[in-house]
């Protein structure tokens, strides 16, 4: 692309110049303006490998040309009305979703956090409304991430979300991953649901051993709990099939999505089995703009793309080739501890902090991010080819050649 594509871009912030944000966020040094496929550009008309997709957002690549057309189409008929009426577009988004998974019925909201806020509400509800029991309690794990809101923080098995929050909600139980006993122990009368991701991705790229997510569905069906798996950054064909939860062969009564649902608009979805449909009456739960006619546009060529372009198996393919390809340069590295991951969500577990490999990495033209302090993610976007993926390794052995041998030079 040529830099003059690249003008109209918004001022670049002024190092050290207070901002009118609050300061949520740590920002990198770049300033990217464009992007298409699996590339960026900078402001300064430099092109940047992206392996990590807006976080497991933009699993078509950037600006993908379908999905483009359908939203530019969509601006220029309506953009938005109350869900107080039929919106054609969000009904067609739901019935896709329902067509290419375990689910019958969809709630549509803005984000991940949105979505899981609504799983938790349904499953309450649900109990309290349709069953009559009373139950409200949410177990879910050590180490895992659902979401900034109150009760996703509080659902969250990570302190440091929940730092500065007291009080936090009550309702909520976290135990250890893979401890049966300790979650066994943890379900009291008040139970109503169990909360889990299928790989924690945020808390360092850990998918959960098929035993114990096969043992804890067959323990939700015994005790009448809910299963809630969080799809948020799972779903969307990045583990190389629609949802993870299919390569446990289980099935959630309730699975959320967000990320990568509609390409990059924000998006998100509470999805759950037909018998928890009288779990939600009209008023019990709402979103002004969830599932608008714009987002729902793009939900649903986002959709149409991934099932004509079989993206899940695509995943899958080039899940194996990055994978196999990680191994071959790093097995016998001693740096590199661990490399683990489902379809094209992957994490290097290293031997010491790696941020300073992340920005090294955006020296050298490479976009990706860590899960936790040791671990690299890679989250390339679901077409991503094999000479993007030669690129990327050849480029990562080359940072984790040079960061161990500045460290032997410190010596
Ligand atoms: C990102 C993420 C969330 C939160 O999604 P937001 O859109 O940021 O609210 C929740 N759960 C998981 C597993 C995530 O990766």
């Amino acid at each position: 692309m040529a830099q003059s594509d690249l003008k109209n871009t918004v001022e670049t912030p002024v190092e050290g110049k207070v901002s009118a944000l609050f300061p949520t966020y740590s920002r990198y040094p770049l300033n990217l303006v464009k992007g298409h496929g699996s590339w960026l550009w900078d402001d300064q008309g430099n092109r940047y490998l992206d392996f990590m997709s807006g976080l497991a957002v933009t699993n078509l690549g950037h600006a993908p040309e379908k999905v483009r057309e359908k939203v530019k189409a969509q601006l220029d008929e309506l953009w938005h009305v109350s869900n107080l009426f039929h919106i054609p577009q969000q009904e067609k988004a739901a019935k896709l979703l329902t067509e290419i998974s375990c689910a019958d019925v969809v709630f549509f909201c803005n984000s991940g956090a949105e979505a899981n806020e609504a799983a938790i509400k349904l499953a309450r509800r649900y109990h309290q409304k349709v069953k009559g029991n009373g139950r409200f309690e949410v177990i879910t794990f050590e180490q895992s991430f659902h979401g900034r809101t109150l009760a996703t923080l509080t659902a969250t098995g990570q302190q440091k979300v929940k730092d500065g929050f007291l009080p936090l909600p009550a309702g909520f139980t976290t135990v250890p991953l893979h401890d049966m006993d300790a979650l066994k122990a943890a379900i009291g009368p008040d139970t109503a649901a169990i909360m889990i991701e299928m790989v924690q991705a945020e808390g360092g790229v850990y998918p959960v051993e098929v035993s114990f997510v096969q043992e804890l569905a067959a323990l939700c069906k015994e005790q009448e709990l809910l299963l809630i798996v969080d799809e948020v950054q799972t779903g969307m064909g990045r583990t190389g099939k629609w949802f993870a939860h299919e390569h446990y062969g289980i099935e959630p009564d309730i699975f959320t999505s967000a990320k990568g649902l509609a390409s990059g608009l924000p998006a998100g979805a509470m999805l759950a089995k037909e018998y928890l449909r009288e779990g939600f009456a009209p008023g019990s739960h709402a979103s002004t703009f969830g599932g608008n006619p714009v987002v729902s546009a793009s939900i649903i060529a986002t959709l149409e793309t991934m099932i004509e372009e079989r993206i899940p198996e695509r995943a899958e393919k080039m899940g194996r080739y990055l994978s196999d390809k990680l191994h071959e340069a790093f097995d016998n590295e001693p740096f590199v501890k661990a490399i683990r991951g489902m379809g094209l969500i992957i994490g290097i577990e290293c031997e010491e902090a790696v941020a300073e490999i992340v920005t090294q990495g955006q020296k050298s033209k490479l976009l990706f991010v860590t899960a936790g302090p040791n671990v690299i993610r890679l989250l390339p976007n679901l077409k991503v080819n094999r000479d993007e993926i030669d690129q990327a390794v050849d480029t990562l052995v080359a940072l984790i050649a040079a960061h161990t041998a500045k460290e032997e030079n410190e010596l």
